[in-house]
């Protein structure tokens, strides 16, 4: 199978996408293989939770060029133990993964426990430190906080996931080494802040992501978003910064490997189409 028109060789990646999540139980390989003809070579699935590391670990060893991390979100810290903690230390020294997550804080839903989202999320820093992964970050309405824990506890970076912070915030996050995940909400043209942020930030802080089924972008009209709608999303990059789509699906491919080095351990997995 060879890539869509202007992806050059690189094809793209969707450095976030729920693969597992039950809204795919009945179409997963049609959605899969939707995403591949639309240039999708690789496929970040991020674990939620220890309930479905099983889940993420299957459909990754399942479809080509879907690659794992695990970890504890913090919208499921209350219904997480003590013990998964050791059990995610566990899986990521058994299973090849690209980073921990999806981990950070939440200050957006009402019902919250924020002493309990800091403690899972300080000790799955630790974990991340302590394995040399990077982290993939769910940030809302926490910004700064998630600065401060990251200076304290120094991962080797990764990706500040549907990056909704001002420009300041991000150029924070960029001197930690991390890159800012754009995705769907920067398909709407009510959302200035994010469309001015993925038309001025340095293209070498950028990295693309769906967050499917969640974040439908614009065409969407609410469905279910899906990996395949990287490719609108990447176009609509490419005319916010006013650049080939070639050249953004380089530059964010590029990107994904810096942010994910552990990515290139699993090229034989991502070398899709070649017979
Ligand atoms: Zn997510």
């Amino acid at each position: 199978m060879s890539l869509p028109a202007g992806l050059a060789e690189t094809g793209l990646i969707d450095t976030h996408c729920h693969l597992d999540a039950a809204e795919f139980d009945g179409d997963r390989a049609a959605i899969a293989a939707a995403a591949a003809t639309a240039g999708v070579t690789t496929i970040v699935v991020p674990a939620i939770e220890r309930a479905n590391f099983g889940t993420v670990a299957s459909i990754c060893r399942e479809f080509a060029g879907c690659v794992p991390a695990y970890g504890i979100h913090p919208l499921f810290v209350a219904r997480a133990r003590e013990e998964d903690l050791a059990a995610l230390d566990d899986t990521l020294r058994e299973n090849p993964c690209v980073a921990v997550g999806e981990i950070g804080l939440d200050n957006f839903v009402p019902d919250r426990d924020e002493a309990l989202q800091e403690r899972y999320f300080l000790a799955q820093l630790e974990i991340a430190r302590q394995h040399g992964l990077p982290v993939l970050l769910h940030v809302r309405r926490a910004i700064d906080q998630v600065l401060k824990h990251l200076r304290r506890i120094p991962v080797p970076g990764g990706i500040a996931h549907a990056f909704n912070g001002s420009r300041q915030q991000a150029d924070e996050f960029i001197k930690l080494g991390f890159m800012l995940g754009f995705g769907g909400a920067m398909t709407f043209s009510g959302s200035k802040r994010i469309r001015e942020l993925a038309a001025t930030l340095p293209l070498d802080s950028i990295v693309l992501e769906t967050d499917a089924p969640d974040i439908p972008p614009q065409w969407k009209d609410g469905a279910a978003n899906t990996p395949a709608d990287l490719l609108p999303i990447a176009e609509t990059l490419a005319q916010l910064r006013g650049l080939p789509l070639a050249g953004i699906a380089a530059a964010t491919s590029a990107n994904a490997y810096m942010a994910l080095p552990r990515l290139k351990n699993f090229q034989h997995n991502t070398q899709r189409g070649k017979p």
